[in-house]
């Protein structure tokens, strides 16, 4: 399977807890790859895909925000390895035209007027269907690379913004008929997956970055060793995994500055040395004052309650 489904799988199965998402979310899912069916004299609404759990979860954001009639049909495919085709579709009613008129899908409207845009909450909710519907990402082996695709210019314009808010530095280019909005870099990609909701891939993500990375380095300093160095990798995914987790528990501003600090740099650094970090620390500090701040942090997330494995 794909990262890219591995990341949707898990992005399609968060609960929302704030109705307000809900409703940013699925103009993101629609805006981004819904289409307005005309049948008859009404306006219906029609999304298409070949993953389940994300057909499941239009389904209910949908009927949980709106009185609407909706169909599924499935089209099997005939031939091996092809994937089912879910389709949703929203009848024709006075209800579908309120939906369609709310989730502002008639028109894009000027961005500032954009009501469902208003909170960061919403923000998250929708980039999350945004990179639902039109996303992927390469898993960390060869390339940094996520992409967002649509054939409608304002909506990429609209995502790019959105990621600025985020401090991601989305780029835009554009392909046949297609816009798409990019991440090249590591750091910016575990920052997206971050703000969509994907913990586990980020922290996924994060273990094939760091191997890959230190392997580089390895490749340029000939002489070290090989054992030495499997534990340097474990020993830094450990901290990266305890570092998340105390942000999806209470955030990383409840540490302390200096144990804040320590945090941000073994983030935006998985590949350095405790060493290397030390010296990019404000203030006089060595190694082992700054593995000792590690060694803090992990204490702390275990206090927390987190997992030992
Ligand atoms: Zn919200």
């Amino acid at each position: 399977m794909s990262f890219s489904k591995d990341v949707k799988n898990e992005v399609a199965r968060i609960e929302s807890e704030i109705a307000c998402c809900e409703k940013a979310e699925l103009f993101g899912l629609l805006r981004m790859s819904g289409s307005v069916s005309l049948k008859g004299k009404g306006v219906g609404i029609h999304f298409a895909t070949e993953n389940a759990a994300l057909a499941r979860r239009v389904l209910r954001l949908l009927k949980s925000n709106f009185s609407v009639q909706t169909e599924v049909v499935i089209t099997r495919s005939r031939r091996l390895k092809k994937n089912n085709r879910y389709q949703v579709q929203v009848m024709p009613s006075a209800e579908a035209s309120k939906a369609l008129g709310e989730l502002q899908l008639l028109a894009m409207p000027e961005d500032g007027r954009l009501k469902l845009l208003g909170k960061p909450c919403c923000r998250k909710a929708f980039l999350r269907g945004i990179f639902l519907a039109g996303g992927s990402v390469s898993k960390p082996v060869s390339d940094y690379h996520l992409e967002l695709v649509t054939d409608n210019e304002d909506l990429a314009i609209l995502i790019q913004k959105v990621m600025h808010g985020f401090s991601l530095p989305a780029k835009m280019t554009d392909r046949k008929n297609d816009y798409i909005v990019y991440l090249k870099e590591g750091n910016a990609i575990t920052g997206f997956l971050s703000v969509i909701g994907a913990h586990n891939s980020l922290l996924e993500f994060e273990n094939i970055r760091i191997v890959k990375e230190m392997r580089n380095k390895v490749n340029r300093l000939v002489n070290c060793e090989t054992a030495n160095l499997s534990k340097i990798v474990q020993a830094a995914v450990h901290q990266i995994a305890c570092i998340r987790y105390i942000d999806k528990t209470s955030g990383l501003y409840s540490l302390s500055p200096l144990l804040k600090e320590t945090a941000d740099l073994r983030l935006a650094h998985p590949e350095a040395s405790v060493a290397e970090l030390a010296s990019m620390a404000e203030g006089n500090i060595g190694k082992s004052g700054f593995n000792h701040r590690l060694k803090k942090i992990e204490q702390i997330a275990l206090e927390m309650g987190m997992d030992e494995n």
